[in-house]
C-alpha cells in the first residue's frame, strides 16, 4: 500500500511540477475537489478528447456531435429520474467526523478479499506452470472458492439493499463486516442517508420569478432531448449514435483523489440509438469496441477489466464498467449501459412530444432503445498519465524520471534544442520549428547543458528531442532522440516530418483498435 501511496503522490506532484494540473484558485488554498489544467494538461486532455472524438464520430458513419448547454430545462432531471433518485448513500464515522459513500465503504472490503483469492491464483500459476487450468482451479479449490463466494454474497446483499433502498440493511452489512473508518479505525458510525449529488443554481434576476436550474449531473440528457431534430435533420437511420464531450456537475460526497472524482468533471459520451430487442448485441458490441479503444494506446492490456453491474441503475438492464488498473486499485474508467427506452419514454411523458423512430421498412414508429457508453475524460487523464510516469534505473547506475505517454497523446511532439547557444545553431533551430510547427505542437529550448535538457522532455513526454549542431550548418542534418529508448539517429532535416508524423498520427494508432 505505501508503494501505491508514494506512486499517487509523485503522480500529482509531477503533475503540478510540470504544469499538467494545478489546484483551483490555489492562491486562496484551493477549492476541494477542483482542478485546473495547466499548459501543458490542456493539450494532453485536448488530445485524448479528439482520439475519443475520432474513433467515435470520424470513424462512424452512423455517428454525429453535438455540443448541447450545460444548463437545461429543469422538467429535464425529473424526466431523468435525476431529482428523486440521483443520490449516493452516505455515512459519517461520529469519532472521526469523516464522511464516506456507504457502498464504496462495502466494495473496498469486498475488493480485499478477491485480492486474497486473486494472490491464491497467482501462487497456484506459478507452481502449476504451463498445465494450469485457472477455470478449473477456482472452481475446485476450497479457499479461493470461498473467498470468491464470500465477496459475491457481500456485493449481491448490497445490491438489493440499495434497490430497496433498505439503507438501514447497509449499515448492518457495515456493521457485521466490521468495517471500520479507513483514517481512525473507529468502527462508530451514524445511520445511512441518500444524499443528491445535484448542485442546484438560479435563472433569472428577481427572487420570485426565478427559476430552480440544475446543472447538468451527466451530458447524456443533452443527447436524449435533442433524438429527434437530429435525427430528423442528419436523416440518421437506426441504429445510430450521437456522441458529445463536456463539463459535468457532482456534489461529490468524498472527492479525495485528486482528478478520479471531481465536482466539476468532463464526460465524453455516446447514445447508441437501436431497434427494441437488438441491445444486447449493441451492448456487447460496443464493450469490445470501447475495450479496443483503451488498448490500442497501448497501457497494457493487463491494466483493463470488465466489471458487470450486480445492481443495475433505475434505467438500465445491463451495464458494465471497463475498469482501469489506476495507483489505487482497478477503479471504474468508462461505463456502459443498456439503457432500455426508459428516457425516451420519459421526455414523451414529460414533454407531452413524441421521440419516436419511423421505420419505413415496416411503416411504423417506435421509440429506440439506447445504449451508452460513457468515460469521464479527466479519469482517461488520470489513467494515462499515472501509467506513463516512470522512474528508470539507467546502465550507468543513474536514473531518470520518464512520462511514457502515448506519442499520439504527447503535448508536444517535438523539442528543437540548439547544442549551444551561438554559432547560428539557434537561428537554425528556429527554423526547424518554423517548419515543422503547421503540422505538430513543438517546443524550443536552449537553456542549460543538452542532457538536462533531454531529461526536462523526458519528464514532459515529449517523444522527440531535435538537435542542432555544428554539423548541422555543413550537410543540414541533426540528431533524432527517442524519448523511450533514448537512441539518437543522424537524420536529414527534411526528414523529420515524416519520421515524427508516422510515429504521432492518429491513423497508426487507432489502426490497432
Ligand atoms: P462512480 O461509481 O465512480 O461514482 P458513476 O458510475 O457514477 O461513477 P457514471 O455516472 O457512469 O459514473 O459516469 C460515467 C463516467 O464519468 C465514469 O465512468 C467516470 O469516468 C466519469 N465520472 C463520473 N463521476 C466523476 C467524477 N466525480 N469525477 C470525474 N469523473 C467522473
Amino acid at each position: 500500500m505505501a508503494k501505491q501511496d508514494d506512486l499517487f503522490k509523485n503522480v500529482v506532484s509531477h503533475a503540478k511540477e510540470y504544469g499538467f494540473i494545478f489546484p483551483s484558485s490555489e492562491i486562496y488554498d484551493g477549492l476541494s475537489a477542483v482542478y485546473d489544467y495547466a499548459q501543458n494538461g490542456v493539450e494532453l486532455k485536448k488530445n485524448i478528447r479528439e482520439y475519443w472524438w475520432k474513433a467515435m464520430v470520424q470513424m462512424h458513419e452512423n455517428i454525429v456531435g453535438i455540443d448541447a448547454s450545460i444548463f437545461m430545462h429543469p422538467t429535464t432531471w425529473k424526466a431523468s429520474g435525476h431529482v428523486d433518485a440521483f443520490s449516493d448513500p452516505l455515512i459519517d464515522n461520529k469519532d472521526s467526523k469523516k464522511r464516506y459513500r456507504a457502498d464504496v465503504l462495502i466494495e473496498d472490503y469486498a475488493e480485499k478479499i478477491n485480492i486474497k483469492a486473486q494472490k491464491e491464483i497467482e501462487k497456484a500459476k506459478g507452481r502449476f506452470g504451463e498445465v494450469f487450468n485457472e477455470q478449473e482451479f477456482v472452481t475446485t479449490n476450497e479457499r479461493v472458492k470461498g473467498y470468491l463466494e464470500q465477496k459475491n454474497a457481500i456485493l449481491q446483499r448490497m445490491a438489493r439493499s440499495l434497490e430497496n433502498d433498505d439503507l438501514a440493511d447497509v449499515k448492518a452489512l457495515i456493521e457485521e463486516l466490521g468495517i471500520a473508518c479507513p483514517e481512525s479505525g473507529s468502527k462508530n458510525w451514524t445511520e445511512v442517508r441518500q444524499f443528491n449529488l445535484m448542485f442546484a443554481t438560479k435563472l433569472g434576476a428577481s427572487a420570485d420569478t426565478a427559476m430552480d436550474l440544475y446543472l447538468r449531473p451527466e451530458t447524456a440528457q443533452g443527447i436524449f432531448v435533442n433524438f429527434l431534430n437530429v435525427q430528423k435533420t442528419g436523416r440518421m437511420k437506426i441504429p445510430f449514435g450521437i456522441a458529445q464531450t463536456g463539463k459535468a456537475f457532482r456534489n461529490e460526497i468524498v472527492a479525495r483523489q485528486f482528478i478520479f472524482r471531481m465536482r466539476e468533471f468532463e464526460q465524453m459520451e455516446m447514445q447508441f440509438f437501436v431497434k427494441p430487442g437488438e441491445e444486447i448485441k449493441w451492448y456487447e458490441y460496443w464493450k469490445e469496441t470501447r475495450l479496443n479503444w483503451h488498448k490500442s494506446l497501448g497501457l497494457g492490456a493487463e491494466n483493463y477489466r470488465f466489471h458487470d453491474h450486480e445492481k443495475l441503475a433505475h434505467y438500465a438492464n445491463a451495464a458494465a464498467d471497463i475498469e482501469f488498473n489506476f495507483p489505487f486499485g482497478f477503479k471504474e474508467l468508462e461505463g456502459i449501459h443498456s439503457r432500455t427506452d426508459f428516457d425516451l419514454k420519459a421526455h414523451e411523458e414529460f414533454s407531452g412530444k413524441k421521440l419516436q423512430f419511423f421505420d419505413n421498412d415496416t411503416n411504423s414508429s417506435y421509440v429506440p432503445y439506447v445504449v451508452e457508453t460513457s468515460v469521464g475524460l479527466d479519469r482517461m487523464f488520470l489513467a494515462v498519465f499515472s501509467k506513463a510516469l516512470q522512474e528508470e534505473t539507467l546502465e550507468d547506475g543513474s536514473t531518470r524520471t520518464v512520462l511514457r505517454l502515448p506519442s499520439v497523446l504527447a503535448p508536444t511532439k517535438a523539442a528543437v534544442l540548439p547544442l549551444i547557444k551561438r554559432d547560428g545553431l539557434p537561428e537554425v533551430a528556429k527554423e526547424i520549428i518554423e517548419e515543422l510547427k503547421w503540422d505538430f505542437n513543438v517546443s524550443y529550448d536552449e537553456k542549460d547543458a543538452v542532457g538536462r535538457r533531454y531529461r526536462r522532455q523526458d519528464a514532459l513526454g515529449t517523444p522527440f528531442c531535435i538537435t542542432v549542431d555544428h554539423q548541422t550548418l555543413e550537410d543540414k542534418t541533426v540528431t533524432i532522440r527517442h524519448r523511450d529508448s533514448m537512441q539518437q539517429d543522424r537524420v536529414a532535416i527534411t526528414e523529420l516530418k515524416n519520421i515524427i508524423s508516422n510515429e504521432v498520427a492518429m491513423r497508426n494508432w487507432l489502426m490497432r483498435m
